[in-house]
């Protein structure tokens, strides 16, 4: 029997990374956890280390290091620090497998490690990606890294295409990718009430249960302008092949339309087990802890075009996908000080995409040829959401 694959887990206290760890759990002949990640939780951290027993473990700083040091096995559990450690355990030469569940621009550099190491990476953590697109898929394309997506749209789609695709959408008789949107919790809210949503109105999604910022770009609807880019990169399409398809339910997860009118569609209950316990088993398939699809009880499939008026955040992902170069990445940044700004209470909730549109008006894009110029603009929006966000504060 082969021993079981060593599992990095970047980002192991949130939400994808706990699933993941619940996924890896229930098969403990495939998946050893090798190595952890955590930011702030660090009792919860601790914990995992205890139930887990990982050869490292990684947190943001020195002071971190001394108090999970303090609760983890001696001798057992190897504590690493920072940006340094991410990329230590990312790249190791044990790892077999990185789960990149860090959330935002932070998962940057580390996720990018893996790919240079040629490592099986799950990729949850699209910020990387739309930041970075044409530098992540050449070092995955060079390292020869396999390339496997959680985002649940993207594991759908990846599902619907042929086991021999390579990039190459025309090729494979593909028409356009389907990606559906649940609409977030304001989906039918009346645009005056928008105005005065909190944050925990806004975190307060109806079908999935995730972490704060997401839930946040989900409620605007930023979520799927990144995802939309998240899609050109993963499978080669278009700006015109991509469209977003609102589907309350949230069970058909994305589909695949192809030249001869198939629709191909992945569906399943909204749990994020699926499409992990999905890239970690494949190609197989394992058992994820997720209940029979009742489709009885669901009686009824929805789908709506998007409104594009309620929510702008969507024509700015199609704009800073077809205006290229830096601008995803300048989306990105702002979107991440916006959000920040708005959960703590220091931003209106519809100031967010102002913001974000502001910054791309000032900023434009510039041309991409490194990771430099990926931080550099990252930065640079950061400064200018900065002011901007200022100038509207509440
Ligand atoms: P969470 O906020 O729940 O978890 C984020 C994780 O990243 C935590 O482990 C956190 O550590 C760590 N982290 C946060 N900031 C930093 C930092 N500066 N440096 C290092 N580590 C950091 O997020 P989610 O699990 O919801 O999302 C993770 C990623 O997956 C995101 O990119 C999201 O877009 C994507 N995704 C999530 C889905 C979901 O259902 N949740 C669905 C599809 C994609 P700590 O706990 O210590 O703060
Ligand atoms: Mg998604």
């Amino acid at each position: 029997m082969t021993r079981p694959q060593n599992l990095c887990i970047l980002g192991a206290t949130g939400s994808i990374g706990l699933n993941t760890l619940d996924v890896a759990a229930r098969h403990p002949q495939r998946f050893r956890i090798f190595a952890l990640s955590a930011n702030e939780r660090i009792d919860e951290l601790a914990q995992l280390c205890q139930r887990h027993e990982p050869r490292y473990a990684v947190v943001a700083q020195a002071a971190q290091a001394d108090a999970l040091a303090r609760r983890v096995k001696p001798g057992v559990t190897e504590i690493l620090i920072g940006q340094q450690g991410l990329e230590r355990i990312a790249a190791h030469e044990e790892t077999d497998c990185v789960m990149a569940a860090i959330v935002g621009a932070a998962g940057l550099v580390p996720t990018l490690a893996a790919a240079r190491a040629g490592k099986k990476l799950l990729l949850a953590n699209k910020e990387a990606l739309v930041m970075a697109g044409p530098i992540f898929m050449h070092a995955v394309r060079t390292h020869h890294a396999t390339l496997l997506p959680i985002d649940s749209e993207h594991n759908a789609v990846f599902q619907c295409l042929p086991d021999s695709f390579r990039g190459d959408l025309g090729g494979h008789g593909v028409r356009r990718v389907l990606l559906t949107a649940s609409g977030g919790p304001f989906r039918n809210t009346p645009l005056e009430r928008l105005r005065h949503v909190t944050p925990d109105e806004a975190c307060a999604h109806p079908n999935w249960v995730m972490g704060r910022k997401i839930s946040v770009d989900s409620a605007t609807m930023m979520n799927k302008a990144l995802e939309i880019i998240e899609a050109h990169w993963l499978f080669g399409a278009a700006p015109e092949q991509i469209e977003v398809v609102v589907h309350p339910q949230s069970v058909v997860h994305s589909m695949v339309e192809y030249a001869d009118g198939s629709v191909i569609a992945q569906l399943g209950n909204p749990d994020m087990r699926t499409p992990i316990a999905h890239a970690l088993a494949y190609p197989e398939r394992i058992e994820a802890g997720v209940g029979a699809l009742d489709l009885f009880r669901i009686g009824q499939l929805d789908f709506v075009a998007p409104d594009f008026e309620r929510f702008p955040a969507l024509r700015l992902g199609y704009r800073a996908l077809r205006e290229g170069g830096t601008s995803p990445a300048t989306l990105n940044a702002a979107n991440e000080v916006a959000v920040s700004a708005f959960l703590d209470g220091r931003l209106p909730f519809l100031a967010i995409t102002a913001v974000i549109e502001a910054v791309m008006d000032e900023l434009g894009p510039r041309p991409l040829a490194g990771l430099d110029d990926v931080l550099g603009a990252d930065a640079a929006a950061r400064r200018q959401a900065g002011m901007q966000v200022g100038a509207m504060t509440v």
